[in-house]
C-alpha cells in the first residue's frame, strides 16, 4: 500500500516516509490484531528485535528522529482537527509507563496533548459506571490523549482481588459469574463505538519480567531520588503475579481487534519500550489520512492581501 503521506501538502522533513517504514517494521512484530489466540509467554520481556546493547546508541539516535517524525504527524492531527488518538497504556509496578510517556511524547506540542492518570477510584468516581471517570478524559479532536492506567484496571486488578467488586457501588444483583465476560463485551462495544466516532484507539502492555521488576524496585529502595516511587503495596501486589498474568492475557485475548490492538512491549530494557512504542504512535497516525487544510481561493486572496498591506509598510 503506498503511503498516504505522499499526499500530503506541505513538505515533511524529507526522511518522514523513510521513517515511516521504519516504524512499522519495529511495532508490527508486537502488535496483536484479533487477539483470540494470543499467548503471553510468546512474548520474551528481554526481547530487543536482536539489537544487541552495543547499538543502543544508533537507538537513542532512532528514538530522537521517531519522536521528530511523531511531532510531524501530530502538528498534522492537530491542524486538520478531525481525528483523535488515545493511547492507553498497563503494566505492573516499575515496568516503565511514566517514562515511556515522559520520552515518548517529549517532541510534541503540549497543546496537542493530554495525560490523564487513573488511581484508586474515589468516592465520586464510585458513584458513576467504571467508565464514566475515562471518559471524562477522552482527547478532543486533533489531540493525541493519553491514559496512564484506564477502565483496563476493571478487568486486572479488580480481578485479582475480587474483593473490590464489593467495595463498588454495583447493585449486587449485576455482579454475576459471567462479570468478565460482561466486561470484556462492554470495553470492545466502547472502543468500537470511538473508533466509528473517529478517536484512535491504541492499547500497550509493558512486559516486564518478575525478576527485572525486583531489580528495579530495589533500586527504588536504594536510590533517594527514586524513594517516591516506592510504595509497599508495590511488593504486595507483586506477590500476585500469576493471577496477573492470567487476567493480562485474557484481557488481551478478549479486547484485542483489528480495530483497537494490544501491543505487548517486551519491558525489560526501557531504551527498546520506547522506540516500540514511539512506532506504534507513528504507525497509528500514519494510518489515519492526515494532511494540512486546504486553502480555498479566498483564503489565498486574503494571504495575498494581507502580504502586500505588510510589504507597503
Ligand atoms: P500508581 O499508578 O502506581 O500510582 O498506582 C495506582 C494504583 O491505583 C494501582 O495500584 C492501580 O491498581 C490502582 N487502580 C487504578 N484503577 C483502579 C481501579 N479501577 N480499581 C482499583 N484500583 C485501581
Ligand atoms: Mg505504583
Amino acid at each position: 500500500m503506498a503511503s498516504k503521506s505522499k499526499h500530503r501538502q506541505n513538505p515533511a522533513p524529507p526522511d518522514l516516509d523513510t521513517f515511516i517504514k521504519k516504524a512499522r517494521k519495529y511495532a508490527r512484530p508486537y502488535r496483536v490484531g484479533e487477539g483470540k489466540k494470543f499467548r503471553l509467554k510468546d512474548v520474551d520481556p528481554g526481547d530487543t528485535a536482536g539489537i544487541g546493547s552495543e547499538a543502543k546508541p544508533q537507538s537513542e539516535e532512532a528514538l530522537q528522529n521517531g519522536v521528530r517524525a511523531l511531532a510531524t504527524l501530530q502538528d498534522m492531527l492537530y491542524a486538520q482537527d478531525r481525528w483523535a488518538l488515545l493511547l492507553i497504556f498497563q503494566a505492573m509496578d516499575a515496568a516503565g509507563k511514566d517514562g515511556a510517556i515522559k520520552h515518548v511524547m517529549s517532541g510534541v506540542n503540549p497543546q496537542g496533548c493530554q495525560v490523564a492518570s487513573f488511581k484508586v477510584p474515589t468516592s465520586e468516581d464510585l458513584d458513576h459506571d467504571y467508565l464514566w471517570r475515562c471518559n471524562r478524559q477522552l482527547p478532543e479532536r486533533g489531540r493525541i490523549g493519553i491514559f496512564n492506567r484506564s477502565y483496563y484496571e476493571e478487568v486486572l486488578v479488580v480481578r485479582v482481588h475480587e474483593g473490590l467488586l464489593g467495595k463498588s457501588k454495583i447493585p449486587p444483583g449485576l455482579i454475576k459469574k459471567d462479570i468478565w465476560d460482561t466486561r470484556y463485551r462492554d470495553i470492545r462495544s466502547y472502543e468500537r463505538y470511538l473508533a466509528n466516532n473517529g478517536v484512535l484507539v491504541r492499547k500497550f502492555f509493558l512486559h516486564i519480567s518478575q525478576k527485572e521488576q525486583k531489580r528495579r524496585f530495589f533500586e527504588r529502595i536504594e536510590n533517594p531520588e527514586k524513594n517516591w516511587k516506592f510504595s509497599a503495596s508495590d511488593v504486595e501486589e507483586r506477590g500476585f503475579w500469576k493471577d496477573y498474568m492470567e487476567a493480562y492475557e485474557e484481557m488481551i485475548r478478549e479486547t484485542s481487534t483489528e480495530e483497537s490492538p494490544w501491543y505487548v512491549v517486551p519491558a525489560d530494557n526501557k531504551w527498546f519500550t520506547r522506540v516500540v512504542v514511539a512506532a506504534a504512535v507513528i504507525d497509528a497516525l500514519d494510518s489515519l489520512d492526515l494532511r494540512y487544510p486546504k486553502v480555498g481561493p479566498e483564503k489565498l486572496r486574503e494571504l495575498a492581501g494581507a502580504k502586500k498591506a505588510l510589504l507597503a509598510e
